[in-house]
């Protein structure tokens, strides 16, 4: 059966979702389709009323189900039951994400929604097995280090990934025990709705994930300064998380999961398999047309290897083949709307205009919609906007090394370390950077994420604190609480 769907004949959920009903809005942020850039609805803006409501209605679903102080496994259970029915109800989630957002039905249902499916039960088995513990103190006393959730989580998500982004927060922040406050990107709003839909469809207590629409400063700054929010965790620009951390700091001190931008570099030494870091380079800055945090956008490769290897990138950049994201056969992503476009595009202009020469892309598409080519810039210093900023976009730029040394520090970015690729047969080489490498994740001789969630994942530098995924995910959703007892 094909995947394909009309994008006019979908209903989309358009609303706040608080305490397990849906509270339609009407007016708000007008939003166009990437593929083809038609106006189809308006993003409803939470105010602090609004917002106030979602989290009364999260600290009344806490009380009434007693969701942090009941048998983990139930959590468990009921976390299951939601991955069971978001698997179950894929083509409709695929079809909300895919007209709203960049991502292709294909990859929406085979990639996001399995993977966060998968997800939400890995973090679902934690729920029975990490809590509380007895401490060794001498005999007369007794040491517990009790473990408990926060209450309730404020989240923000950004709109790139925005089921996979929304499963990251609600996974863990619910697994732990915590109820959830949901702001999504006013972009790409109402999978986030759909899936806490689901949720109480499959059993979860209403009321446990609130769901607000909005623009940051309105209703992102509303969730983050709320008194009753006991933690943040946040998805976004590097500059969105100052501006939480300043309200944060502003109207109280709370604990912050903040996962911020990249400029991510792919080391490519003589010794690889060439053919092999051409797949996943060019693979790394196509897909979802280079809107991931991870994008690994700059090639350092080995002078030797550097013409061999960009001649390869380049036929794949090339082969790309841009389309609708609600046609089944599309895998090239539209750019997520006209301005990031243009912002793209200004960037890779400065960077001919600061002396670098594009070998390949460098403009909009000639295609409806926000499509931009997949663009490769050579002759590039360190102050080049294209190595400086990240551009959120299909851009890829090239510099050569000699030496091991070289490559270290071409590759270290003066904000940003978010993640790094580094293609080598040497295994002595493979440790020694992967232990210089300012990164939070080194990927070696591969340049991706999927599937292996059992790895945190966080920035280092400016490009975060704190982990999603992994164990890490799960603990940082709950606090810990020192009892010692005199016997
Ligand atoms: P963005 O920072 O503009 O917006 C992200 C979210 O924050 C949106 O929901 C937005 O409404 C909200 N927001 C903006 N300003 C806010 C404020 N002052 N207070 C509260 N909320 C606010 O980012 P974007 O354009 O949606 O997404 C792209 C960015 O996200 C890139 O920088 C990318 O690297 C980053 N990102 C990081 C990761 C990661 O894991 N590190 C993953 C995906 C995306």
């Amino acid at each position: 059966m094909s995947l394909s769907f009309d994008p006019d004949t979908i209903p989309l959920p358009v609303g706040h979702f608080i305490g397990g009903k849906l509270i339609s809005a009407e007016g708000g942020i007008e939003m166009r389709r990437p593929s083809d850039g038609k106006a189809y609805t308006a993003c409803p803006v939470a105010g602090l009323g609004m917002v106030d409501r979602a989290v009364e209605s999260a600290k009344a679903a806490l009380k009434a189900s007693n969701w942090g102080g009941v048998r983990p496994r139930e959590r468990t259970r009921a976390l299951h039951a939601w991955a069971d029915l978001i698997e179950a109800e894929a083509e409709t989630l695929a079809r909300i994400e895919a007209l709203c957002s960049t991502r292709p039905v294909g990859q929406v249902i085979a990639g996001d929604i399995a993977v966060t499916a998968e997800q939400i039960r890995f973090f679902a088995e934690f729920a029975d097995k990490e809590g509380s513990e007895l401490v060794p103190t001498d005999d007369a006393s007794l040491g517990m280090i009790i473990s408990e959730p926060y209450g309730v989580v404020g989240a923000i998500t950004p709109w790139n990934f925005p089921i996979s982004m929304a499963g990251w927060k609600l996974g863990p922040a619910l697994a732990a025990g915590n109820a959830i406050v949901l702001k999504p990107s006013e972009m790409t709003p109402f999978s986030s709705v759909y899936m806490a839909q689901l949720a109480v469809r499959a059993g979860l207590p209403a009321g446990l994930i609130n769901v607000v629409l909005g623009d940051g400063p309105t209703t992102g700054t509303a969730l983050t300064g709320h008194p009753e929010i006991a933690k943040v965790s946040f998805t976004g620009s590097t500059r969105a998380g100052s501006a939480i951390m300043e309200n944060v700091a502003r109207t109280g001190v709370k604990p912050m999961t903040l996962e911020l931008g990249g400029k991510s570099p792919q080391i490519v030494f003589a010794d690889a398999d060439l053919d092999k870091a051409a797949t996943a380079i060019a693979g790394s800055v196509t897909f979802n047309a280079g809107q991931a945090c991870v994008a690994g956008t700059r090639l350092i490769a080995e002078k030797g290897v550097a013409e061999r290897l960009t001649t390869a990138i380049i036929t794949q950049m090339k082969a790309v083949r841009c389309g609708p994201t609600w046609d089944e056969a599309t895998h090239y992503s539209p750019i997520i709307s006209d301005l990031q476009r243009t912002r793209v595009d200004g960037i890779v202009r400065a960077a001919v205009e600061g002396g670098g020469e594009c070998l390949t892309g460098g403009d909009a598409m000639d295609a409806p919609g926000y499509f931009y080519e997949p663009t490769l810039i050579t002759n590039v210093d360190q102050a080049n906007p294209a190595i400086v900023e990240e551009i959120f976009g299909p851009v890829l730029t090239v510099q050569t090394f000699e030496t091991e040394e070289e490559a270290l520090a071409l590759s270290t970015h003066p904000t940003y370390g978010l993640a790094s690729g580094l293609f080598t047969s040497d295994l002595s080489r493979t440790i020694r950077l992967a232990r210089k490498l300012e990164a939070g994740t080194v990927w070696v001789n591969r340049y991706s994420r999927s599937r292996d969630h059992i790895l945190p994942t966080g920035g280092y530098k400016r490009s975060g604190i704190g982990k999603d995924l992994g164990r890490e995910a799960y603990l940082a959703n709950r606090r810990t609480k020192s009892v010692l007892i005199s016997l």
